[in-house]
């Protein structure tokens, strides 16, 4: 139970379980990647832990020993307002190669899509994009009365970049932004680099554009390429990364944008400076073990392939994923399907229109997908009404 440096994941759990005492969920330690589960001591058992979490596209194996040990240490910080904070700010900036002030923090990296919705797109200001897609996005630009101009997917599920430019172009006064979401969620597609470089070129030059690369760490496509090398050509671009998905954080927030320093400047009076001290050392300690990460990516893609591969095998076709989730066609509708699901104690993703009829399913441990599997087969086995 004890790693080599004497932090027990027990011993952080109870840390986190004190800073989170009062909240519903009881938060206890992740099942390990590379160790044998540790059996539940007496009175543990928490309900919570009973139900396979497919529905938000986390990662279920928990942050890794070196990023609890971080995080663990930095629990000295939480009476201070100010203390050392991992210089997590430049360290995000060396692994990318750009300057400091061009990266900006936030709360999980839907802070800095929030963020960039309140200073790009507000007050009758529009942002484009495609539907489905990450539409938080689009709701929080219309809470600040801003609003969408969303255009649908090409027949294979693919961002539209064609038809993107052309309504970059014909709503050119209106737009604040372009939200491109690479690789897209719910769909998993990604844009190629190809037409990223395209969609850059015949954009008007002065239009910012938001690639959201939260998926960034799965995809496998030699065609894909994350766009932060467009900041440093000076373009107005801003790429948001998370250690959401990747590094296991979800629950902790953390997340960050790299861009321009004007775009960054604008976007800073929006922004809420609400990040705890444990995740920055938690996030700078990620930076650095990629090793855990490609451990992750590895066991993840190997999930994704062969749960996907039983569902083509009885007959369902699967959109192609670059992501920890994926989606398959039901040939029915979604809604009570997903109600079966849960039923059997299964959470997997909403309703995503107009794909009404495809279910997202993210990448959980080897169990939750057996599990997965076999609600499959029982739920689709029954008449529509299910
Ligand atoms: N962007 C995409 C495409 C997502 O799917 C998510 C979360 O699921 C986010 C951003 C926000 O993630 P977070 O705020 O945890 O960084």
């Amino acid at each position: 139970m004890f790693d080599q440096n004497g932090v027990t994941r027990r011993s952080f759990v109870g840390g986190m379980a004190t800073a989170v005492a009062g909240s519903y969920v009881n938060f206890r330690s992740p099942r390990s990647l590379f160790a044998a589960e540790l059996p539940p001591r007496r009175g543990e058992e928490d309900p919570y832990d009973l139900v396979a979490k497919l529905h938000y596209n986390e990662n279920p194996y928990g942050p890794s020993d070196a990023v609890l040990k971080a995080m663990t240490k930095a629990f000295k910080y939480a009476n201070r307002y100010g203390y050392p904070d991992a210089d997590i700010v430049q360290k995000i900036a060396t692994y990318h190669g750009v300057e400091s002030n061009q990266v900006v923090l936030g709360a999980g990296s839907g802070e800095i899509l929030d963020v960039a919705g309140s200073a790009f797109a507000s007050n009758g200001k529009k942002v484009l994009g495609v539907e489905p897609s990450y539409g938080f996005v689009y709701s929080h630009v219309s809470s600040v009365r801003g609003a969408p101009i969303t255009l649908p997917l090409t027949s294979d599920f693919r961002q539209d970049i064609p038809a993107l430019i052309r309504a970059a172009k014909s709503h050119y006064r209106d737009i604040g932004f372009v939200y491109i979401c690479n690789p897209n969620n719910p769909t998993g597609r990604i844009v190629t680099k190809d037409e990223i470089r395209h969609l850059l070129d015949e954009l008007p030059q002065d239009m910012p554009v938001l690639i959201d690369e939260a998926y960034h760490h799965f995809v496998e496509d030699p065609s894909y390429a994350t766009s932060i090398p467009y900041v440093t050509e000076g373009r107005p671009v801003i790429v948001t990364r998370t250690f959401s998905k990747i590094a296991a954080l979800a629950g902790m927030r953390l997340g960050y944008a790299i861009s321009q320093p004007e775009l960054i400047d604008r976007m800073t009076p929006y922004i809420s400076d609400s990040i705890n001290a444990v995740v920055k050392w938690g996030g700078a300690a990620a930076l650095e073990d990629t090793a855990t990460q490609e451990r992750v990516k590895k066991v993840t893609l190997e999930l994704r392939k062969q749960t996907t591969s039983e569902l083509s095998a009885m007959g369902y076709s699967v959109v192609p994923s670059e992501t920890n989730f994926f989606m398959v066609h039901l040939k029915r509708r979604v809604e009570p399907v997903i109600a079966a699901f849960e039923k059997k104690g299964v959470l997997v993703g909403r309703p995503f229109p107009p794909m009404l009829e495809y279910l997202r399913v993210s990448i959980g441990t080897p169990d939750e997908m057996r599990r997965f599997t076999v609600a499959f087969k029982e739920i689709m086995a029954r008449p529509v009404s299910g």
